[in-house]
């Protein structure tokens, strides 16, 4: 017998009408590529929605059909997710900071037929112009005025697009399983890959976003992602905050410490979202200036392991708490979140906030052992990670000879770790980044933790080396502190004392920057490609890269 409950489609335009009704008043503020903030309300987003809309129709957008958007996070931006949805196509989010080779990759593969862009990332455009086969103009999202010269052709001014449009517009009539957002893998490893996201997978991961157990936001809160909209759907944030009612502070594109620091104290952030690498930064800032975070009362991060010694920083000398979450583009957004229970004391929390977390209700993860089988939760058998649920792809985008999933339908992550009997993720490695020593796997991320915890060293790599004897070894980049003049001698005293003997890195190598992905990772492509020419298991002593 089915049931008789209303049958409402989970819809992505359905949370900006949701936000408008309810929390229209509620702020959306911008730093703006032209520099100045500005502010409205949801209500205004709404309106502004559907005027693009109207105005993508006029340009013969139909259903299914793909636009491309590259932009830094600002409130002309956020329109475009409800207004390209709002006609049934599908936002194709591109990273700005993509070569141009992989640029073209993903817009002719995507086919889009209009980009959307900004000011500042228009630029970007206009070497490749003759290469992108199928787009048909640029909607540049700035006021008339503002539109940069350029080479490029078919230049259309996005506020122009929508002055006099209608402000009513009827939603196009989607299916929930209907596509509504297209991201590509940064393809460190081949051509990037599309996750084609649905509406439904893109409403059920914001409102697990929004629940407690995942980064559990309301009306009272106001968000602030750091994290780029094109890095892993803006980690959910464009849907999750007009969800929540959350007030939200868009910052643009620039990213340095003092400017994200003002838009954080000036607007009372409450939550902000990056990667650990944002926050290392900050840090050196608030150290530098003597300055606090406000009304920050917790951070998200991901993308990439944060250092324990930044978690306990940031509580212990701000009062800031860190959810740590992990997840990939194929999985929409975050997976797992990590919470401590109340009750335990501040080193067991920490020991919690440090892993990545448990899955919130409507994901499932598990890690297998060489012949897929599941390993116990029992806080130490590795194995790789797989994960399934309601807002994990089944397949990339037009490339069935690349599998997403297994024979069971899991996702094949590339990750390595272990599950403790809490459900905490602990991860150790990406599979191509794992360091076999002798046979047994040494845990970079624990190691570049555990190095980055020594209070003269700002960040830290471990890249394996060839060896002889063990065939791998690991070998540490580090970034002093400023003024520091520690010592690999002395950095591999602090590792005895922390980690097993064996995992000790074969030497330590100072830089003055560690290179990092355009979504904020430790690109270790780049770091072996540098040290290609050392051989540290022959080696000893203090090497200098300054
Ligand atoms: P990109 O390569 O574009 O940054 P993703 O954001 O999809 O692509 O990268 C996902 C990968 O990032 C994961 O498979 C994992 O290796 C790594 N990652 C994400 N979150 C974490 C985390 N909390 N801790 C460690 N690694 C993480």
């Amino acid at each position: 017998m089915r049931g008789l409950m209303q049958q409402h489609r989970l819809t992505i335009t359905s949370v900006i009408d949701y936000a408008e009704t309810v929390y229209g008043d509620v702020e959306v503020v911008s730093r703006t590529i032209e520099g100045p903030l500005h502010r409205y309300g949801y209500r205004d987003c709404a309106r502004r929605a559907r005027q693009f809309a109207h105005a993508l129709e006029r340009l013969g957008i139909k259903s299914g059909d793909r636009v491309g958007g590259a932009s830094w996070n600002h409130y002309r931006y956020l329109e475009t997710f409800f207004g390209a949805a709002g006609v049934g196509a599908i936002l194709h989010t591109i990273n700005p900071r993509l070569f141009a080779e992989q640029l073209v990759y993903t817009v002719n593969h995507a086919q889009d037929r209009f980009i959307v862009t900004d000011a500042a990332c228009l630029p970007i455009f206009e070497t490749v112009q003759d290469q992108l086969e199928t787009v048909e103009g640029f909607i540049v999202l700035a006021a008339a005025a503002d539109i940069p010269a350029t080479g490029l052709s078919n230049i259309y001014c996005y506020d122009e697009l929508l002055e006099g449009a209608d402000e009513a517009f009827p939603w196009a009539d989607v299916d929930e399983w209907d596509g509504s957002g297209l991201c590509y893998t940064s393809g460190t490893t081949g051509d990037p890959k599309g996750i084609l996201y649905s509406h439904r997978s893109s409403v059920l991961n914001a409102l697990g976003f929004t629940t407690p157990n995942g980064v559990g936001i309301g009306f009272n809160d106001t968000l602030m992602p750091i994290v780029p909209f094109f890095h892993g759907n803006g980690w959910g944030v464009p849907f999750a905050a007009p969800m929540a009612g959350a007030k939200l502070v868009l910052p643009g594109r620039e990213m340095e410490m003092n400017k994200l620091h003002e838009l954080i104290v000036g607007e009372d952030v409450t939550i902000a979202l990056a990667v650990p690498t944002v926050w290392l930064s900050m840090l050196e800032h608030l150290r530098a200036t003597g300055a606090n975070l406000g009304r920050l009362g917790r951070i998200v991060t991901g993308g990439a392991a944060p250092p324990r010694a930044m978690i306990e920083e940031l509580e212990a000398q701000y009062g800031v708490t860190t959810s740590h979450a992990w997840g990939m583009t194929e999985t929409s957004a975050a997976v797992t979140y990590s919470h401590p229970p109340d009750g335990v004391d501040d080193e067991a929390a920490l020991d919690v906030r440090s892993t990545q977390g448990r899955p919130v209700y409507g994901v499932q993860i598990k890690v297998v052992d060489e012949d897929g089988r599941p390993l116990p939760w029992d806080g130490s058998s590795a194995g790789e990670l797989k994960a399934s649920g309601y807002w994990i792809a089944s397949e990339y985008y037009k490339a069935s000879d690349k599998p997403a999933v297994d024979a069971d339908g899991w996702l094949i992550t590339g990750d390595i770790g272990f599950i403790g009997e809490d459900g905490n993720l602990r991860l150790t490695d990406r599979a191509k980044d794992v360091i076999k020593s002798g046979g047994e796997w040494i845990s970079s991320i624990d190691l570049e933790n555990a190095a980055a915890g020594h209070p003269d060293i700002v960040e830290a790599a471990v890249i394996a080396v060839p060896h002889e004897r063990w065939q791998e070894r690991p070998f540490l980049i580090a970034v002093r502190r400023q003024g520091s003049e520690v010592t690999a001698a002395d950095v591999l005293a602090w590792l005895a004392e922390r980690v097993a003997k064996w995992w000790l890195p074969e030497d330590v190598a100072f830089t003055s920057e560690i290179p990092h992905t355009g979504t904020g990772k430790i690109d270790k492509v780049a770091l072996r490609k540098q040290f290609a020419d050392r051989n540290p298991g022959l080696a000893t002593g203090q090497h200098d890269e300054d």
